[in-house]
C-alpha cells in the first residue's frame, strides 16, 4: 500500500484505541493469572521462533553485530520473560502485613493490583529489549498495554508491530508506530501509567503531559556515567571491561555506557597505553571497518557526535582515534585527554564512541567532579582500595553503581534498574518491573469483635482513661 493511503494516527485514533483497551481491561480480561501466563508464553514463543528476524532487524537499524544483538537484546528479553513466567505466582500473592493494637483483632495484606491501561514509549539504542522488557512487566502485572517503539529504529518498530499482533492478544496489547506527532496524540490520552525510556528533554514533555491526568510515570533517562580508575587495579582486565561497556555495547550508544574516565595525572599515560593496545586487539588497526562494532544510528546523531569532536579546544585533545566515515555512519573509538570542562563534550551526554579522560592530582578530587554534574544513571569505580570503594558508594549518588566492572549490574534481575534526579525516576527489571506496573493496595480485615467505647462519642472524661 502506498504511504498516503495509510490512515494517520491522530488524537481521535489514540482516544478510540484507549477506549477499546479500557473496555478489555474493565471486562477483567487482563487480570487473570492464566491470561498473563498465556501472553508471556506468547512472547517467549515469539522470541524463539523469530530470533533470526529480530537479529536481522537490529542489523538493519544499527549494524548491530550478531553476537551483541543476541546477548544484549534477544537473550536478555528471553531471560526477563522466563523469570516472569517462573515467578508470577509468587509476585501476584498478597503480602501479609503486621497490624497494630488499634485494630486488634485484625489481619492485613498488601494486594498488587494492575493499574489499568498503560503506555510504554521506547527508544532506539536497544530497540527490541527496551520495548519488550517493560511490556513484559506491564503484562505480568495484569495491565492492558500500548507500546510506541522508536521511529529511529524503523526495522524493529515495524517488526514489533507485526509480531505483537501475531503472537499476543490484540484486544489488550497493541503497538502504535510513529514519531513525535503520534506520540503527542498518545500523550494527550488519560493513561494509568506511562513508562518512558529516552532523553531527559522528552522525559520532561512526557511528565508534563502525564501531570494533566495525574498519571504516574516511570522515566528511564540517561546522563554522563563516570568511570574512576585507580592505579592499583589489574589494568588489562579493567581496560577490557571499560571497552566492553563502551564500544562493545552499541558503540557507546548505551544509557549506562562509560561517558568519561577520571584518573590521576601520574597513571593516565599507562592507562592510555593499555587502552590503545586492547582497542587494537579487539577492533584492529582500522576500526571503522570492523564488523564487531555497531554504526551510529542516524546522520543526525553522526553530525551531533562529530560536532562535539570538532569544537575548538576539543579536536586537539584527541590521542586515539578520531577517524570517521559519514557514508557508513561509523566513528572510530576516540579517546581525548583533559578536554576543558566547559566544552559540550564534557557537558552533554555523549552517547557515542568518544571517551574523554580527565586527569586529577588525587582520586578524591573525582568525587567533586562527579558531584558537580547531574546525577548519572550509573557510576563506575575500578579500585582494590576498600576504603575508596566505600567512600564511592557513600558519596556518589547515581541510579546504579558497579565496582570493578561496567554495565553488568543491569543483568542482575534482583537489582532495581533506574535513575535518580536527572537520570530518571522509578525502576524496573525482575520483580521491580511487576511492582512498577502495579498498585500496592492496603487491605485490612476485621470481624465484629474488639469494640473500644473510647472510639465513639460522646467523649466523656472517663473514656480518656480507657486509652
Ligand atoms: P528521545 O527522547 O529523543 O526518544 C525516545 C522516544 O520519545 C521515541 O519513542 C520518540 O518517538 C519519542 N519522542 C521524541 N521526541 C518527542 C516529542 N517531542 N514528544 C513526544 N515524544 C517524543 O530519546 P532517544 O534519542 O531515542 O534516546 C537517547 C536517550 O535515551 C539518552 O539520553 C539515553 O541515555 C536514554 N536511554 C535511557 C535508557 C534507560 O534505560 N534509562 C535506555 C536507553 C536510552
Amino acid at each position: 500500500m502506498p504511504d498516503e493511503k495509510k490512515k494517520v494516527f491522530d488524537v481521535e485514533s489514540a482516544a478510540s484505541l484507549v477506549k477499546e483497551l479500557r473496555g478489555s481491561f474493565n471486562a477483567g480480561k487482563t487480570k487473570s493469572y492464566e491470561w498473563r501466563i498465556a501472553q508471556l508464553k506468547g512472547i517467549e514463543k515469539m522470541i524463539d521462533e523469530r530470533e533470526k528476524d529480530i537479529i536481522e532487524a537490529l542489523h538493519e537499524d544499527l549494524s548491530k553485530p550478531e553476537l551483541e544483538a543476541f546477548v544484549s537484546e534477544v537473550s536478555m528479553s528471553k531471560g526477563a520473560c522466563k523469570l516472569a513466567l517462573k515467578e508470577l505466582g509468587h509476585w501476584m500473592k498478597p503480602e501479609k502485613a503486621k497490624t497494630s493494637m488499634t485494630t486488634y483483632p485484625s489481619s492485613a495484606e498488601i494486594v498488587s493490583e494492575p493499574l489499568g491501561v498503560v503506555l510504554v514509549i521506547s527508544t532506539w539504542n536497544y530497540p527490541f529489549l527496551l520495548s519488550i522488557d517493560p511490556v513484559i512487566g506491564a503484562i505480568a502485572a495484569g495491565n492492558a498495554v500500548v507500546l510506541k517503539p522508536s521511529e529511529i529504529a524503523p526495522a524493529i518498530s515495524t517488526l514489533l508491530s507485526k509480531l505483537l499482533e501475531e503472537y499476543l492478544d490484540n484486544s489488550s496489547i497493541r503497538v502504535v508506530e510513529g514519531a513525535v506527532a503520534e506520540t503527542t496524540a498518545l500523550l494527550e490520552q488519560k493513561w494509568d501509567k506511562i513508562f518512558y525510556t529516552g532523553s531527559p528533554r522528552v522525559g520532561r514533555i512526557v511528565m508534563a503531559a502525564a501531570a494533566k491526568h495525574l498519571t504516574p510515570v516511570t522515566l528511564e533517562l540517561g546522563g554522563k556515567c563516570p568511570v574512576v580508575v585507580d592505579s592499583n587495579v589489574n589494568l588489562q582486565v579493567a581496560v577490557r571491561r571499560i571497552i566492553a561497556g563502551k564500544w562493545a555495547c552499541n558503540n557507546g550508544q548505551a544509557c549506562i555506557a562509560p561517558d568519561y574516565v577520571i584518573t590521576t595525572k601520574d597513571f593516565a599515560p599507562k592507562l592510555i597505553d593499555v587502552l590503545r593496545h586492547e582497542l587494537e586487539e579487539f577492533f584492529g588497526k582500522n576500526p571503522i571497518e570492523s564488523e564487531d562494532m555497531s554504526r551510529i544510528v542516524s546522520v543526525q546523531h553522526f553530525k551531533r557526535l562529530t560536532r562535539l569532536l570538532d569544537e575548538d579546544e576539543v579536536s586537539d585533545k584527541i590521542i586515539i582515534g578520531g577517524q570517521r566515515d559519514e557514508n557508513q555512519l561509523k566513528i572510530a573509538p576516540t579517546i581525548l585527554v583533559d578536554v576543558p570542562e566547559d566544552t559540550e563534550i564534557m557537558k552533554e551526554e555523549i552517547f557515542g564512541p568518544l571517551l574523554p579522560i580527565l586527569t586529577v592530582e588525587n582520586l578524591e578530587e573525582s568525587f567533586d567532579v562527579i558531584n558537580s554534574k547531574s546525577k548519572p544513571l550509573a557510576a563506575y569505580l575500578f579500585s582494590e582500595n576498600k576504603q575508596l570503594q566505600k567512600d564511592f558508594v557513600n558519596n556518589i549518588s547515581s541510579g546504579g553503581m558497579l565496582i570493578n566492572d561496567t554495565i553488568l549490574h543491569l543483568t542482575v534481575s534482583s537489582l532495581p534498574f533506574g535513575g535518580v534526579g536527572e537520570s530518571g525516576m522509578g525502576s524496573y527489571h525482575g520483580k521491580f518491573s511487576f511492582d512498577t506496573f502495579s498498585h500496592k493496595k492496603a487491605v485490612l480485615y476485621r470481624g465484629f469483635t474488639g469494640e473500644s467505647p473510647a472510639r465513639y462519642p460522646p467523649y466523656t472524661p472517663g473514656k480518656l482513661k480507657l486509652l
